[in-house]
């Protein structure tokens, strides 16, 4: 299975890529149908390479009731997203194996959580920023790999209808603000200087680690800069979705500067050391089970 694909390049794929060259709307037919009965049923998890979502691992740490932390370090592999560093993550496969760790011979056996990627298999979803736009556009391709039967089935429908029928609308709205980040820290080039470790370093907590930024932003620390209502606060200690939302505004305001989180009054010269520390996010307690990307 071919991992989600956000590149906003839209060279054609090399001649040998599974991936479709056509640029296709919501509106679009495709002809696909995966079910239990199929005779290649299971094999697109037999060789994965699977880009996990801010929410994704939200999903995945509530099924398993482990901590963010825990579950980056026993089910993923950090990547680069680009060759600037940026830190991604990757499901990791099962050892000496290229299969999903969640495959069974009944099928996924975590399918009502299952990674974005896999919802939207075989469709892929490009996000593109032109740098003179203020927002995204997305579209979609085709991933045919030989092994895939499912597209010779006789069932042809709208990927805004597959989209729907693989609940993947949830998905996106979540990891939308997300996305921008990530768009945005790449359109921005090489112009503005080699991002540093300590923001790749924060970009990783507000994106992946909900219990690393839940306790800092529960920290005093937090609190001597930022200002907020009870009624923004008061959430971010129980829930995890308004959590992983807040940690995407701090992720642009503290890498891009947009101002949506108010600062207190007398912090200037507070934001100034803090800033240092919110990019060296939480040294004072390690999480031990993780030891976080390899850094270049
Ligand atoms: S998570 Fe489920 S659907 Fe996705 S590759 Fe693994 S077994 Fe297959
Ligand atoms: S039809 Fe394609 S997506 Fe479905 S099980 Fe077969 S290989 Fe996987």
């Amino acid at each position: 299975m071919n991992e989600h694909n956000d590149s906003p390049d839209l060279t054609p794929p090399p001649g040998n890529s599974p991936v479709q060259p056509v640029k296709l709307s919501l509106d679009d037919t495709i002809q696909f149908q995966c079910h239990t009965g199929i005779a290649c049923f299971n094999q697109c998890c037999q060789c994965i390479d699977i880009q996990l979502t801010p929410y994704d691992i939200l999903r995945l740490k509530q099924r398993f009731k482990i901590t963010a932390s825990e579950f980056l370090a026993q089910y993923t592999l950090p990547f680069e997203m680009d060759n600037q560093g940026m830190p991604g993550v990757r499901l990791k496969t099962l050892e000496d194996s290229t299969a999903c760790p969640f495959v069974t011979p009944a099928g996924c056996s975590i399918y009502e959580d299952r990674p974005t990627a896999c919802r939207y298999y075989a469709l892929g979803l490009m996000s593109m920023k032109h740098q003179l736009s203020p927002t995204d556009e997305e579209a979609y391709f085709i991933v045919k790999e030989d092994h895939c039967l499912g597209h010779l089935e006789p069932r042809t429908l709208t990927i805004r209808d597959y989209r729907r029928e693989q609940e993947v609308e949830e998905y996106d709205q979540m990891n939308r603000e997300w996305r921008q980040v990530v768009l945005k820290k790449r359109s921005a080039g090489p112009g503005i200087g080699q991002p540093s470790v300590r923001s790749y370093q924060f970009f990783f907590m507000g994106s992946y680690d909900l219990d690393r930024l839940r306790n800092f932003v529960l920290s005093d620390k937090f609190a001597e800069v930022y200002e907020l209502e009870a009624a923004t606060f008061e959430p971010l200690k129980t829930d995890e979705v308004a959590l992983m939302k807040f940690g995407f505004r701090l992720l642009k305001q503290v890498l891009f500067g947009e101002l949506t989180i108010p600062v207190k009054a007398d912090a200037l010269q507070k934001r100034a050391t803090l800033r240092q520390q919110q990019l060296e996010p939480d040294l004072e307690n390690p999480n031990k089970d993780y030891q976080g990307p390899v850094m270049v």
